[in-house]
């Protein structure tokens, strides 16, 4: 059985955070598929086919990927994929609650999908895409928080 794991998330855009993530995460799947979600409560910076452009040129060259991107719930998204594994990052105690709260209400709503946390490098643990965009916005320079075309991207949509 090929095991297939899920990496769900907004990723706008994708940092170094979320790369140390799948390339730990690809050591341990078969399968690894980075999943946008289109998600109406949040204000993005880029559209969801842009993050997927840009998770694409940030993964390629990783073996083991795919970048798609996913309407509705997370476990029907799984389950359509016939994934039985969520992969999340932790990087603060802060994560915790929330990301303790989405993992147990997955289960409840399924409880053939288990929810996996990895922790990335410390260097990254305390990266967020938001914080990012701000500090983008004030002019701060971006290198050893995303690639240079990432960068790119946000100080271009940001002018
Ligand atoms: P959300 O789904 O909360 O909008 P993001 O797209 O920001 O999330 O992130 C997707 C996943 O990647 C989440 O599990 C988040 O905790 C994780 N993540 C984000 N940034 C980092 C980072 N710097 N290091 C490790 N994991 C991260």
């Amino acid at each position: 059985m090929r095991r297939i794991a899920i990496y769900p998330g907004s990723f706008d855009p994708v940092t170094y955070g979320h790369l140390d993530i799948i390339k730990r995460a690809v050591k341990i799947f078969d399968k690894v598929i980075v999943a946008v979600a289109h998600n109406s409560e949040k204000e993005p910076l880029f559209s969801v086919p842009e993050r997927v452009e840009l998770l694409k040129k940030a993964t390629k060259g990783i073996k083991g990927i795919e970048v798609d991107d996913f309407h509705g719930l997370v476990v029907d998204y799984v389950r359509r994929k016939n994934a039985r594994v969520v992969v999340r990052g932790l990087r603060m105690i802060s994560d915790f609650e929330y990301e303790f709260q989405m993992a147990l209400t997955n289960r409840k709503l399924t409880d053939d999908v288990e929810t996996i946390f990895m922790m990335p490098s410390e260097a990254y643990s305390y990266l967020s895409s938001k914080l990012i965009k701000e500090a983008a916005s004030l002019g701060a320079n971006l290198k050893g928080f995303v690639p240079g075309f990432v960068e790119k991207a946000i100080k271009s949509k940001l002018k």
